[in-house]
């Protein structure tokens, strides 16, 4: 650290095949912007019933591969004595004394972020989703993606019980693109055949047939998003990043909420403090509750409602909102721009369910 002290980084992959795509709006805060390979500055939501564009110049999307993200680390970490990364080693313990591990590190300060721990059961009155995804690097044999515009969202129409599912589309040339099937489930089991429905997409959206596409990474993962508090452990450790349970509770968003953090824990254990949880204020935490709920509860409606929303509201708005800059006059906006009865009754239900579980 820059005062003086040193940094040591466990992880337990061993080189660098980290195959994921982090996105995110820009708002100065990335901590190595130097890692992004692609931004654009328009995005579209479609559904079946129609589709809209939106932009915000100021603010671009942007992409950074994993590996891109460890090789700007690195290098601004060569030469540095006082930082280390350890690869390929596995921490097996934070903090516990029970039993001789094979290694044994000491620090004043313990920082886990080993990525999300299992969740349990939500407490009453909390919403849990789980944001599932298989994401595919696909290659066509004709130019056809537009790379001036992402696809945040394609809805398919929702058949009566099923979760909110989209296609979300990252072109980054005319024949290369990252085409993600992303569903909010209940569960974060059971089998979703997320790649059957990329193809059938390719075919539906670009009449691509298997003979003019080839696959050339994929990814996958599971965010868990939820307005319960995320679980005390007894831990001495601060944790940080998913394990601290720092994705935004409606969309899922995390990366640029944890390098915010990051900063954040570096600072605090600078000045001797133990890093502390962050907590978004308490407008965008009951917004966000009551969008989840409604996720939860009326799947079948929230492609009409998210077209709406990036319809009404202008796209720099959108991604304050997004990013939790958002004022209090561009919350108002944005509610005005949603259907109000299913939204009051969402809100009515949260207040009600969460002021029961005070009283039991
Ligand atoms: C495929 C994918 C795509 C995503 N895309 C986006 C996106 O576009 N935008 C966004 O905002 N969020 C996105 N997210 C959510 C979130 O931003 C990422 O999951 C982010 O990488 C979380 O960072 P983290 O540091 O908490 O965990 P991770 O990045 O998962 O890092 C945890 C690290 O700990 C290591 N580790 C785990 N256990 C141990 C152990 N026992 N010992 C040593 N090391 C260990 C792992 O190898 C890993 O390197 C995405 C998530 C996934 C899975």
């Amino acid at each position: 650290m820059d005062d003086g002290g040193s940094v040591a980084v466990i992880e337990s992959r061993r080189g660098d095949r980290d195959g994921r795509t982090w996105c995110y709006w820009e708002t100065g805060d990335a901590l190595l912007p130097e890692a992004v390979s692609k931004s654009w500055n328009r995005w579209e939501v479609r559904t079946t019933r129609g589709a809209t564009v939106a932009c915000d110049v100021d603010h671009p999307y942007r992409m950074v591969r994993a590996h891109d993200y460890r090789a700007a680390a690195r290098r601004r970490l060569d030469g540095a004595t006082s930082s280390l990364i350890v690869d390929g080693t596995l921490v097996v313990g934070t903090l516990e004394r029970t039993g001789p591990p094979a290694v044994a590190w000491r620090a004043p300060h313990v920082v886990d972020a080993r990525g999300p721990a299992l969740a349990g059961p939500v407490p009453p009155g909390r919403v849990a989703l789980y944001q599932r995804f298989v994401g595919r690097w696909i290659r066509t044999t004709r130019a056809l993606f537009d790379d001036s515009t992402i696809t945040l969202m394609d809805f398919p129409d929702v058949e009566p019980g099923q979760d909110v599912r989209f296609f979300y589309v990252l072109p980054v040339a005319p024949d290369l693109a990252l085409v993600e099937c992303t569903v909010f489930a209940r569960s974060p089991a059971g089998d979703i055949p997320f790649r059957a429905e990329i193809s059938a997409y390719l075919m539906r959206r670009w009449g691509l047939s298997s003979d003019e596409w080839t696959i050339e990474g994929e990814e996958a993962g599971c965010i868990p998003m939820t307005d319960a508090p995320p679980a005390v452990t007894a831990s001495r450790c601060a944790a940080l990043g998913m394990r601290a349970g720092i994705a935004r509770s409606s969309t899922g968003y995390a990366f640029t909420r944890i390098q915010i953090a990051a900063r954040a824990a570096a600072t605090a254990i600078r000045v001797g403090d133990q890093p502390g949880a962050v907590r978004d204020r308490l407008r965008t935490r009951v917004l966000d509750a009551v969008f989840l709920r409604f996720l939860r509860d009326h799947p079948e409606a929230a492609p009409a409602v998210f077209l709406r929303m990036f319809d009404r509201v202008p796209g720099s708005l959108t991604v304050r909102f997004l990013t939790e800059r958002s004022s209090l006059l561009d919350d108002l906006r944005l509610i005005l721009a949603l259907p109000k009865q299913v939204f009051l009754v969402a809100a009515v239900r949260t207040a009600r369910e969460r002021v029961g579980a005070l009283a039991r």
